[in-house]
């Protein structure tokens, strides 16, 4: 037996690929990257993982938009922190939603909401008497959303995992006259080892404790669940699992319990294993990538956020 395909099938590489099931396409690939006032361009292992200072964002992203690259997830590395993360509310990232917006009309941007990369403390929300202040983070949430969606943001994406922000952020926008703004919602979001060099990237290291209260346990995925439908009852039009490859059951999940788009995050842990796997055994690098983000696309992944989708971009040429 082995495959359910008959052999006359499998012979050639035609009738293969006329059979399969699954295939990657641009319009599902987004690339994050994180765009810094001033300086010179800085890679963080490796190419992928990227700071783009704002006056280059424009002839950064023009090679890949000619590649073919349709959607850019943004996020951003301000000048000083501050105990309220006031940098998130008027920064690079606004000023470079405006530039992306200008230049490439077509690309779709989706940024980021958070307040860690702004904070003193590298905490995801407003923080007093060591605790968060749930009631202030939703406020600050709201504003940061609202300051994203006047610059064009396309998609906002909260990802601070305080209780009610979805809605909250949907309420902002409506109310300031951006309903057809779109939220992306990291519903199952883990306290996963595997943001680290993320955290070098975005200078978001938490000063004190961790971010378990406020992340999923990896040991749960009913857990995971119940927090896509709290998203999807609070107005999320796309729901995120992060990271991707160790936790394909819960895309797998979420594709077969929501209608709604679902999205994964390949996290920057994930990139850096594939580099240093192809590094140590010579295996070819674009093949590896290729092969995983299929893998999380045939879980049930429509939209899948990579640091290698540039590289892949590059192999998508040759693709209808
Ligand atoms: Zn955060």
């Amino acid at each position: 037996m082995g495959s359910i395909l008959p052999s006359r099938l499998r012979a050639k590489e035609n009738l293969r690929n006329m059979v399969s099931e699954t295939a990657l396409s641009r319009n599902g690939l987004v690339w994050p990257f994180f765009v810094k006032a001033e300086g010179r361009p800085e890679e963080v292992h490796g190419k992928g993982i990227t700071r783009v200072p704002l006056g280059e964002v424009e002839a950064f992203v023009e090679p890949l938009y000619e590649l073919g690259l349709k959607s850019a997830l943004l996020f951003g590395v301000p000048q000083r922190k501050d105990g309220a993360g006031s940098g998130a509310f008027d920064g690079p990232v606004q000023s470079a939603i405006a530039r992306l917006k200008r230049c490439f009309p077509g690309l779709n941007v989706i940024t980021d909401v958070c307040l860690c990369q702004y904070t003193d403390h590298g905490h995801c929300g407003v923080v007093e008497d060591g605790r968060i202040n749930r009631g202030k983070t939703l406020e600050a949430l709201s504003k940061v959303a609202v300051s994203h969606a006047e610059a064009g943001a396309d998609v906002v994406a909260p990802s601070a995992m305080a209780d009610g922000q979805v809605g909250a952020l949907r309420r902002a926008l409506d109310a300031a006259g951006f309903e057809g703004t779109c939220i992306m919602a990291y519903s199952a979001k883990y306290a996963s080892t595997l943001y680290a060099p993320f955290r070098e990237a975005a200078g978001s290291s938490p000063a004190f404790g961790d971010r378990a209260a406020y992340q999923m346990d990896f040991r749960n995925s009913r857990e995971g669940i119940l927090e896509g439908e709290l998203d999807l009852a609070e107005g999320a039009d796309i729901l995120m699992v992060k990271p991707a490859m160790p936790y394909l059951d819960v895309i797998k999940e979420f594709r077969e319990r929501f209608t709604r788009p679902i999205a994964a995050y390949q996290v920057s842990g994930e990139y850096v294993m594939i580099k240093e796997y192809c590094r140590a055994t010579g295996t070819d690098e674009t093949k590896v990538a290729l092969e995983m983000l299929t893998c999380i696309r045939r879980a049930g992944a429509n939209i899948i956020m990579s640091y290698f989708v540039p590289e892949i971009l590059k192999t998508l040429e040759r693709w209808p």
